[in-house]
Parts: structure tokens; sequence; C-alpha cells
């Protein structure tokens, strides 16, 4: 039976196995960790309302429908096009057909000390990261006798004031303000400063302006500062931006974009946006038919302009994959692949979210409860979503956040990897 290597769990591999399931082929998919983690509340696990096991679920467990789908643990070191082969940190797999679904990395624009001092959000391992660093700043400013010092550490900034950057700070806020403010009476949490900066004048830069408008005015209430302008270095707490001004902090985060996963660099191809792989309208490379990518890692035209990098893209692109191999199994021409754009939404806190579905535009309570249906909805799982709900009635009617936990990561927080959820 011919073999389909899909490298990458994430929304766009998934995809593909499901596609697939009843098709005569046997698939292995093949991913660095043992589960699939839903990107979209990573901002939630590190401002600590969210469990990682709320978050991501064990990639096996979701393939125990797909019969003809295999898992291996690995991380894909090299795509050998020529023989048909991936090479992995554990052996080689053959294929017939390979679809490249391995997502994205944090985009430092060429900027390695940024890497090294800012903080990312891409996967379940920096948000972990982050929550430690966010918990232990506090514990750290409750010892210090200087001021100036107390103030550098109850410094937040975040870089980049799209979806991510927004979610992240708008929660931070709650979280510090609302939240750590009650836990820690020998710390003046008054003090601390949030700040997002943002390259234009508004955060949500593809968000309708009122909608960018309420965001703005959103956070501000909030308590986070928005500062207009573009990062040229972090180093040693300090942020500098490209007209001379900084702001010492004692944690960066960087939210300001993301590249295709460096594996496609391999291919020796022309990349586009982002360092994506160009592919066809059958989500083919061009001198490749077997090699299919999709999600993050693709551009995929669509009237003229790439696709963003959004979960939707990668679930459809994933989808199609599967039907073009189909495909091409039966002997077809295969379809060109048509996205359906079902809208955008950005949540900036409590009771409070802007939602773009097509010609409606919901701002405040209404475009929260609808961010709320969407991803309860899209929750893996109805433990995960049970308890998912049961932490936003704590945080969100409560008040309260009850997984603030400073974890010791161990040799993990110096790897940069997590710890598996639990089932
Ligand atoms: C913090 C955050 C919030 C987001 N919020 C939203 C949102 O609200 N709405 C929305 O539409 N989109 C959102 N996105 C974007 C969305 O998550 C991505 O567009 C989507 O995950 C892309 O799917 P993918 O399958 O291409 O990649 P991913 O879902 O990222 O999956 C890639 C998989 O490949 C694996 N992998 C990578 N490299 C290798 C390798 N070398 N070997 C083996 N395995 C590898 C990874 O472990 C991962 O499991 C968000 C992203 C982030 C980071």
């Amino acid at each position: 039976m011919p073999r389909v290597v899909i490298v990458g769990a994430g929304f766009g591999g998934i995809a593909v196995a499901h596609a697939l399931r009843s098709a005569p082929v046997e698939t292995v998919l093949v991913d660095r960790h043992n589960f699939h983690t839903f990107n979209p509340f990573l901002y939630q696990v590190a401002t600590a309302l969210l469990e990682p096991a709320e978050v991501a679920q064990p990639t096996r467990s979701l393939l125990r429908k797909i019969p003809n789908a295999d898992f291996r643990m690995a991380r894909v070191t090299h795509l050998a096009t020529g023989e048909r082969t991936v090479h992995t940190d554990h052996g080689a797999i053959a294929y017939d057909y390979l679809v490249l679904a391995a997502g994205s990395v944090n985009n430092y624009f060429g900027h390695p000390r940024i890497a090294e001092c800012a903080l990312g959000l891409n996967d379940l391992g920096e948000a972990l990261l982050l929550r430690n660093r966010i918990l232990a700043a506090c514990e750290k400013a409750v010892w210090t006798d200087d001021p100036e010092e107390r103030r550098r550490l109850l410094t937040f900034v975040v870089v980049g004031g799209g979806p991510t950057g927004v979610e992240f700070a708008g929660s931070l806020a709650e979280l510090v303000y609302g939240v750590l403010e009650r836990d820690f009476r020998d710390l003046d949490l008054d003090q601390a400063r949030l700040v997002l900066v943002e390259g234009s004048d508004l955060p949500l830069p593809p968000f309708a302006p009122k909608l960018q408008e309420a965001a703005a005015r959103g956070l501000r209430r909030r308590g986070v500062e928005i500062v207009a302008g573009h990062v040229s270095e972090v180093a040693d707490g300090t942020v500098r931006l490209g007209d001379g001004r900084e702001l010492e902090a004692g944690t960066v985060v960087w939210a300001a974009g993301v590249r295709a996963e460096p594996l496609v660099e391999e291919l020796g191809l022309e990349l586009g946006s982002q360092r994506r792989v160009p592919v066809t309208p059958t989500l083919q490379l061009p001198d490749h038919p077997e090699v299919l990518a999709v999600g993050d890692l693709a551009e995929i035209q669509s009237n003229g302009r790439p696709l963003p990098m959004l979960a939707q893209v990668a679930i459809q692109s994933g989808a199609h994959a599967g039907r073009t191999i189909e495909a091409l199994l039966a002997g077809r021409q295969p379809k060109p692949f048509r996205y359906r754009n079902l809208g955008t939404m950005a949540t900036i806190g409590r009771y409070d979210a802007v939602a773009q579905l097509g010609a409606l535009r919901l701002r405040g309570l209404i475009g929260w409860l609808a961010w709320v249906f969407v991803h309860i909805l899209r929750t893996v799982g109805i433990r995960a979503r049970l308890s998912v709900m049961l932490n936003w009635v704590t945080a969100y009617v409560l008040l309260d956040r009850p997984v603030r936990l400073l974890v010791d990561l161990g040799r993990a927080e110096a790897e940069e990897t997590v710890t598996p959820p639990t089932a």
C-alpha cells in the first residue's frame, strides 16, 4: 500500500490524516512532540488561566479513530526528496507521498540577540516558560529593597500588537492587576508596568479600524500602555526602539510575527513571504508533485495574495491535500484549493473581544460571547471542554486563576522543551 508521510501533527497534519482515513494508503504522522496543541489558547496557559492538558491532546489518542494512521515521535531533520525519504533524529522513513505541515517558528527578523533575550509564545513549552517568568518576577520583586530593580522586574513589554500580542497583554493585565495583586499583599502591583509595542498606531492591524480602536480602548482600560514604534534591539533588560527610545523591562515577550519552520529551507526552493514554500493551486510543490505543503509553512495564493497563517487555512488546506492525494492515487486530475474565510477574532479580556465575520463586526460582550462559543466548540475532547469551561468560570466570574503555579521545569527550562500533558 502507498505510504503517506505527514510532517507535523498540528491543525494541518491532523486534517490530512482525517481526510485520508478511508483512502487505500498507510499514513505515518511524524511530530517532535507526542501531542497536538490548540495554539489559540497558548496565551491562556502563559497567563495561568488554563493547564497544558486543556490545550493539548496526545496525538495517538486523536488517531485512534483513523485505522490507517500511525504516529512516530521524532524531529524531522532532513528532507531527501530525491530519494523520497525523510530523515529524523530517530531514523529514516521512506514515502510515496509527503505532506509538509510543520507550521512556523518565531520570526526575529535576523536579530539573534532578540531570540536570546525575549520569550516567544509559539508553542506549549514557550507558554510554560513565560508563565514561570511572570510568576518568578513577582516573587523576586518581593525580595528586593531596590525600588529601581523592583520597577524593572515588574515591567513587562509585549512586542507585536497582532492577535497574539493583544490577547496575551489583555490577559496579563487581568492576571497582574486582578489576581496577583490580591496574592502579593507585600508588593504594590500598581507599580507594575505593562507595555504593548506595535509598529502601527493601533493594535490588530488586520481588523477594521473601529474594532482596532475598541481593542486599544479595552487594553488601556485594563492598564496596558500602547507604544507605537519598531523594536530594533532587545538586550540585557532593555528594549530599544528604532527612534532611540528605550524601555527597561524584566520580561520581554516577542509576539511580532512568525515564519515558516526552517525545515523548508532544505528544499532548496525560492521561498515566499515569511519564508514559506510556494505551492501550486493543488498544494503540490512545482517540481515534486508527490510532495505537498499545507498550513503555516505553505504560501497558498488566493485572489493573487498569500493566505494568512491561521488555523482555518491549515485545517482547510490539510483536508484538501488529502483529497489531492486521493485524486492522484485514482489517476484523476486534482482540484484547485479554494479557501472559505470564516472570519477572525481576538479577545481583549474578560467580557471583551472583537470579531470580524464576513460583513459582521462584533465587539465588547457580544464579540466575547461569539469568541467563547466558537472556541469551546473547537476545543478537542469532552474532558478538556468541561475543564476549560470550569477554569473560565473561575477566571471570569470569580476573578481567580487557579493554575498560577511556578513549576520547576528543570532541564526543560534550559532546553525549551515541555513535559507532555496527561491524557
Ligand atoms: C499563540 C498563538 C495564537 C494563535 N491564535 C490563533 C487564533 O486565534 N486563530 C487562528 O486562526 N490562528 C491562530 N494562531 C495560528 C494557528 O495556530 C496556526 O496558523 C496553525 O497552528 C497552523 O497550523 P499548522 O498545522 O501549519 O502548524 P501547527 O499547528 O503549528 O503544527 C505544526 C506541528 O509541526 C511540528 N513540527 C514542527 N517542526 C517539526 C519537525 N522538524 N519535526 C517534527 N515535527 C515538527 C510541531 O511540533 C507542531 O505539532 C495562533 C498561533 C499562536 C502561536
